[in-house]
């Protein structure tokens, strides 16, 4: 049977990971532990993609060789993920600069090349020195023929190129964004990109405009640029060509990417995959940026928000559940501390930490603490409809639902009074429901806060409820004012 498959875009290894990354890692996470709790068999890829002119250029300055240059930068990564909580027995990691990948990359290449889709041909076009990029027609004259960067004039410049005839597949890309993008407003979007048909595009360089990536096969003179090394991650990864387990995986289920790549995996990723005759993937997933403040992050402007400052901070469920709550899943989406702690103390803090403790104190006090004879939980069939639709703020929005629900259960029947008053046959129902739906809920975190749904499963998982409880998420006030006591 075919296994599970969810793809991360493979960030560019120029620089420590940041937010986006973070967000792919997060959704993917999400996706994998959602298949895996289905009893479905799953691999999640990730990667980073480490040649070309920028990783060189960062690391001659830097008096580092490339490989010395993404080597030291590969721990970051890792150490993303890890905080993260990524579910590591689930995940494989490639890099660009695999020795592996690239004998896999170098056959695409070939069988790409056999299947008459490769071609020479000279680039001629406006270009800036400095940016080491062909800027188009119709931008060179926008910005009247002066690099705005870099304040020189372009240059005419031609260059033999080789290029992949992406053209040549236009219906079927159509086809497919029609099909297996998500959401579709994005699809219609990449649509409107190839109204008039898709473009060939260029897939190499001369070596000495682009020293640093995998050569092309039987040409010394070129090196491949970008498209062919860096998509073919999603196939060298489970060990396409030659290793037969790639057929276990593909296609994809979903690939995931931000909105500023969908384009290429839109486009010029399914013309990769209708060349080596492969199938395409299923669902394209694509997600929005991160603000803050209603303002683009960006270094200048000092307004960088560092994933693992708020772990270290809050603890990674609390990241988690922001993240994936509080940023619409296919839309930019906003941060502030303000907005982050008023979701930590008034939802995972009161909301969800409060169920839990005050249920599980109650069924200490009114059951002995004695579970055995309560039946097992529900699923939560509304929430699966939504993570299986990729909709995963609704999802959790739907998942607090219950929360609130079970909260103002235990308001409305008042246990306490129930005990108060001697109506033990009523008492133990609401207890029975209240344990009832705080396991289904557990169940329904999984995916989003693993590490907390493990602390609900200690508690009420068993038998009987153990002799101390821990608190959830305790308040914190460390970027807002702590709201006076009365
Ligand atoms: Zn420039």
């Amino acid at each position: 049977m075919k296994k599970f498959y969810i793809t991360t875009a493979i960030p560019y290894a120029n620089a420590k990971p940041h937010i986006g990354t973070a967000m792919d890692y997060l959704y993917a996470d999400i996706l994998l532990r959602y298949q895996i709790a289905q009893g479905n068999d799953a691999l999640l890829s990730v990667g980073t993609d480490e040649h070309g002119t920028k990783v060189a250029e960062k690391a001659a300055a830097n008096g580092q060789s490339p490989q010395e240059f993404v080597d030291e930068l590969q721990p970051h990564f890792e150490m993303m993920r890890q905080k993260l909580d990524l579910d590591f027995p689930h995940i494989r990691n490639v890099r660009t600069t695999d020795e592996q990948h690239a004998r896999r990359v170098e056959e695409i290449w070939r069988r790409l090349d056999q299947a008459g889709l490769i071609y020479k041909d000279t680039y001629e076009g406006w270009y800036c020195v400095g940016c080491e990029s062909f800027i188009p027609e119709n931008e060179a004259r926008a910005m009247n023929f002066i690099c705005n960067d870099h304040q020189k004039p372009l240059e005419k410049l031609s260059e033999d190129n080789y290029y992949l005839a992406v053209s040549k597949y236009t219906a079927k890309i159509r086809e497919f964004i029609k099909t297996a993008v998500k959401p579709e407003f994005r699809g219609r979007e990449l649509l409107d990109l190839i109204k008039d048909g898709a473009k060939d595009v260029s897939i190499s360089r001369p070596v000495d405009k682009l020293e640093w990536g995998i050569p092309v096969p039987g040409d010394e003179s070129q090196v491949m640029y970008v498209w062919i090394d860096a998509l073919s991650n999603y196939l060298t990864v489970i060990g396409y060509p030659e290793n037969d387990e790639y057929r276990d995986f593909w296609p994809a289920d979903i690939e995931i990417v931000g909105k500023d790549i969908a384009r290429f995996h839109a486009i010029i990723w399914p013309a990769m995959l209708l060349g080596l005759g492969l199938e395409l993937p299923r669902q394209l997933m694509i997600h929005g940026f991160i603000n803050v403040g209603g303002a683009k992050m960006s270094k200048s402007l000092g307004n960088v928000v560092s994933p693992l400052e708020i772990i270290d901070e809050y603890g990674v469920d609390a990241f988690r559940y922001y993240f994936a709550r509080h940023i619409p899943t296919f839309e930019d989406g906003d941060f502030t501390w303000e907005k982050f702690e008023a979701a930590y103390n008034g939802e995972l803090a009161n909301d969800l930490g409060n169920l839990v403790s005050r249920v599980a104190n109650m069924a200490k006090k009114y059951m002995a603490g004695d579970l055995s004879s309560i039946a097992d939980a529900n699923s939560m069939s509304t929430t699966s409809a939504y993570l299986d639709n990729l909709q995963l703020a609704t999802a959790i929005d739907d998942v607090w639902l219950q929360i609130q629900r079970a909260n103002k259960f235990v308001d409305d029947q008042k246990p306490w009074q129930l005990a108060k008053t001697g109506e033990s046959d009523q008492l133990a129902a609401t207890m029975s429901k209240l344990v009832s739906d705080i396991r289904m809920i557990a169940r329904g975190l999984l995916p989003f806060l693993p590490e907390t749904s493990a602390k609900i499963d200690e508690i009420f998982g068993s038998d009987t409820v153990p002799d101390t409880i821990p608190i959830l998420f305790p308040k914190k006030y460390l970027h807002t004012e702590e709201p006076s006591r009365k």
